[in-house]
């Protein structure tokens, strides 16, 4: 399988050297230049095997042969065993034909675990057939940077910075990143919120200078892996509930559509899914653009589920490729308009196909609480802000005939102070991070500006 860019510039990659890469030289995403299908049978296949099984053939099309089978089956059971649950990502049934599939049993507690640990364990690999050593740098709102800490600290190979917006992560987010202390993690708390973190993240992709100089990798979710990694569950999930032989919906707490992005993969793919909805908190520019057909940024507002407080959604511009029949040239303009003017206009033939494969929704700060507080009431389970969002948005979209399965994206002890007084209820952490906050911080301040963030970099790698 071969890897193009969505804006049609940059050299054709393999799958390993799109992993290496993140961003395409030419500021677009990296996307496989045909969508892999899986057969009904295949499909059916799936029923009752191991997660770990169902991801090696799931994954298997897109990775080709950049590991033999043996040792592909042994870098997804290294990645899924610091998961607490057999299950790895187990349903919950909350209501007649609603499910919440439950993503958060990874180590940072949060579903980026699911595709970090298992590019940890690519890169490691990957990294040690080749003999090298990159840089990579990650823009976190809070979860991607705790889950990149845990899934590359320790290792040879990767010098890791993980750049968060100060002030603007929950506690247990940044303990999670501030607390790892292998020498090769580093924790930058800059002055700005995520879409500053973002916007100096794509800056140091296009110096060519510094991106060669330092030999820099992103993990951010524009890495094509981690994407690929999210498309697994979907199958899991929906063969559960009868895929292939009945239809299911997913709705997706949404931020950067990445993970949203990968159910639509699941799709194309060949799997039975109706609806994809959208769900957003009040940073709603998906929602927006979904009424409108104008994706115009406004400011960003700090919610209560501040992993989705983003209004540049990067994965988006992998949808738009396949909206605008994978013209690259097409893409390019709308996202250089984005950037130049803060917004562009879909054409209505672009609208129509995105409204055909997708739903949306927008849920409030107090619409967030209260479904918190309800779901405590009326099932048991205590739902993290972002999965309320998706539950929220989720009832508003459900019928009887078709079952409903909503992303749980993060485990409310992460978010301790948003579910208490939502409803209550202290969400305590797992035993085995009760410590958490008795364990020493190391984090550095810097600018918000591109001249302060790679000279610490270079600074500290000596380069
Ligand atoms: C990252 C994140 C999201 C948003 O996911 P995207 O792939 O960016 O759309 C939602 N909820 C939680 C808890 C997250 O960490």
């Amino acid at each position: 399988m071969k890897y193009i860019s969505t804006r049609g510039q940059a050299p054709e990659l393999t799958f390993e050297e799109a992993m290496l890469t993140g961003l395409a030289r030419d500021g677009g995403l990296y996307v496989p230049e045909t969508w892999p299908t899986l057969s009904v049978d295949e499909i059916a296949g799936f029923a009752g095997q191991k997660y770990e099984d169902v991801a090696f053939a799931v994954m298997k099309p897109f990775i080709g042969d950049t590991f033999s089978d043996a040792e592909f089956r042994e870098i997804l059971a290294k990645s899924y065993a610091s998961f607490e649950h057999d299950a790895r990502c187990p349903l919950v049934q909350l209501d007649e034909n609603h499910f919440l599939l439950e993503l958060f049993h990874g180590p940072t507690l949060a579903f980026k675990d699911v595709a970090m640990q298992l590019i940890g364990q690519m890169f490691e690999v990957a990294l040690k057939r080749r003999g090298e050593t990159v840089t990579i740098v990650g823009a976190t709102s809070g979860d991607t940077g705790s889950a990149a800490m845990e899934a590359f600290k320790g290792l040879d190979a990767v010098n890791l910075f993980i750049m968060y917006p100060h002030g603007r992560v929950s506690d247990v987010q940044r303990l999670q990143m501030t607390t790892p202390s292998e020498s090769n993690v580093h924790a930058l708390a800059v002055d700005g919120d995520f879409d500053t973190c973002q916007a100096l993240l794509k800056d140091m992709f296009n110096d060519f200078e510094f991106r060669d100089g330092v030999k820099l990798a992103g993990v951010n979710s524009i890495n094509w892996a981690r994407v690929l990694a999210q498309v697994v569950y979907y199958f899991t999930s929906a063969v559960a509930l009868g895929a292939p032989h009945r239809k299911v919906s997913f709705t997706v707490p949404t931020g950067n559509f990445g993970d949203i992005f990968a159910g639509y993969v699941a799709k194309r793919m060949g799997l039975p899914i109706d609806r994809l909805v959208i769900a957003t908190n009040q940073n709603d520019i998906l929602h927006r653009t979904m009424e409108s057909g104008d994706h115009a940024k406004t400011g960003v507002t700090p919610s209560i589920s501040p992993s989705m407080d983003i209004q540049v959604s990067s994965n988006f511009e992998r949808l738009v490729f396949d909206l605008y029949d994978r013209e690259g040239l097409a893409v390019a303009q709308l996202f250089d308009a984005l950037k130049t003017d803060g917004n562009f206009a879909l054409s209505q033939g672009a609208l129509g196909k995105l409204r055909d494969e997708f739903d949306s929704g927008r849920c409030s700060e107090g619409e967030t609480s209260a479904t918190i507080k309800s779901m405590a009431a009326r099932t048991g389970e205590i739902l993290c802000p972002h999965s309320a969002v998706g539950v929220k948005v989720a009832n508003e979209h459900r019928d009887g005939a078709t079952p409903m399965i909503t992303l749980a994206t993060a485990h409310p002890a992460k978010f301790p102070a948003a579910v208490k007084d939502a409803c209550g209820i202290h969400p305590e952490l797992p035993p085995r991070m009760a410590d958490l906050f008795d364990r020493d911080e190391r984090f550095t301040r810097v600018d918000g500006t591109l001249d302060a963030v790679t000279k610490l970099i270079k600074d500290r790698i000596g380069a």
